[in-house]
């Protein structure tokens, strides 16, 4: 009887650790002037004692009706982004779960705090985490499932989204059903829809040299990384949009490109190829927090993925190239690791020449065990890192490996 019950509690054990994870009902309405009025309700079903969610200054929070023994504090936050409110939770009784927070704000879509992407522009929207325009988990790493209706877009506006996308005459409602700790969602005039292996590509224009390099190594570099990996887990929804910021960034089954100092005469294959290939890999490398050291495991990460796709795709002497701009770039780059979350020279440049340093240390069978067990891991750090590695190639190259995140 023991033996069973103990058994029991063990079964309990792993139920309890597998609670279903925060889900979002997202009722959002756009009005022309670019007003957003929202209403979002999030269902906390693991226990817990304090949750923090983040949210823009500028949306005005209506008085929230909290739940029976839930109380709330605001306090202003600077980070990740500046101009935020901090929305902290505290539970009398963490084992009453699932508890449910409903928040309802409303307040411009378009802020000064927009990391150089409008989040409203005559083409349409461009909406993701950084414009903190529905709340976010403190921690920038509370991953959810959503139900979310939005309301106030024009009937030529083409929306690209993740999950289920189903459009209305007035709006869209998209259910998401994987997690992921954003909720982005472009939607602008204009996007015609090309498909082929593990992309859905979205652009302005088709026919451009640009859009084609981009399904081509979209393409190519699915194909290269699966060959590793194993297959992408969903097809990855890939918008092209036009803004002077070149960034990209890639959630689950998503990513934003720019044509931003692409789309001249004088670009060449391989630089479009790469950016796309980096979008790719983070299909596998995205589990890292953005607020910590361990970022690396993000963006240096995908960084040396697309790296061995330029190499696959282009030959080493390309490879070698990108390289050597590397080496010069980063000759003044601090430590990766030590101080918080790493730059962008440290995550883009010296992150993944420390990857490539590796790889020529331990070889790339060993190399490649390294990333694909890494790759299955549910969540990204350091240490976990470092142990696969001891693991593969040894405790020395452990040991140099983390002495070079932290020179
Ligand atoms: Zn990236």
């Amino acid at each position: 009887m023991r033996i069973i019950l103990a058994l029991w509690i063990a079964l309990l054990g792993v139920g309890a650790a597998q609670a279903e994870p925060p889900h979002y009902d997202v009722a959002a309405r756009f009005d022309p002037a670019g007003i957003l009025d929202a209403d979002v309700t999030i269902t906390l079903s693991e226990a817990q004692a304090e949750k923090a969610f983040l949210l823009s200054q500028r949306f005005t929070l209506r008085p929230m009706a909290l739940p029976k023994g839930v109380t709330m504090t605001v306090e202003p936050s600077d980070t990740p982004m500046p101009a935020l409110n901090k929305y902290v939770f505290r539970f009398a009784r963490p084992d009453a779960a699932p508890v449910k927070l409903r928040f309802r704000y409303a307040g411009p879509i378009l802020t000064e705090n927009d990391s150089g992407n409008k989040p409203l522009r005559p083409e349409g929207y461009e909406l993701f985490i950084d414009h903190m325009w529905f709340p976010v988990g403190a921690d920038v790493q509370t991953r959810f499932t959503v139900d979310a209706t939005i309301d106030g877009l024009a009937a030529d506006l083409v929306v690209v989204a993740q999950g289920e996308v189903t459009r209305t005459p007035t709006g869209v409602r998209i259910k998401r059903d994987f997690i992921d700790i954003d909720l982005p969602m472009v939607a602008m005039r204009g996007l015609e829809r090309a498909e082929a292996h593990g992309v859905e590509f979205y652009s302005r224009d088709l026919s451009t040299r640009l859009s084609g390099w981009y399904v081509k190594h979209a393409e190519g570099a699915a194909r290269y990384f699966e060959a590793m990996y194993g297959p992408l887990p969903r097809k990855v929804r890939m918008a092209q949009v036009w803004r002077e910021r070149s960034m990209g960034y890639a959630r689950t089954a998503y990513t934003v490109l720019s044509e931003a100092g692409r789309n001249t005469a004088d670009v060449t294959e391989v630089s479009p190829a790469r950016y796309v290939a980096h979008e790719v890999g983070h299909a596998w490398w995205m589990l890292a927090s953005p607020l910590t050291d361990d970022f690396w495991l993000v963006e240096s990460a995908a960084e040396y993925m697309s790296m061995r796709y330029v190499e696959h795709a282009f030959g080493a002497e390309e490879l070698a190239k990108n390289i050597a701009a590397k080496r010069e770039a980063t000759v003044k780059a601090g430590p990766v690791m030590g101080h918080g979350r790493p730059d962008r020279l440290q995550l883009y440049g010296k992150g993944p020449l420390l990857l490539v340093d590796l790889e020529h240390r331990i070889g790339r069978p060993a190399m490649d065990r390294l990333m694909i067990a890494m790759a299955k891991e549910p969540v990204h750090t350091t240490s976990i890192f470092l142990g696969h590695l001891t693991r593969i190639a040894g405790a020395d190259a452990a040991r140099a490996f983390e002495t070079a995140l932290h020179t």
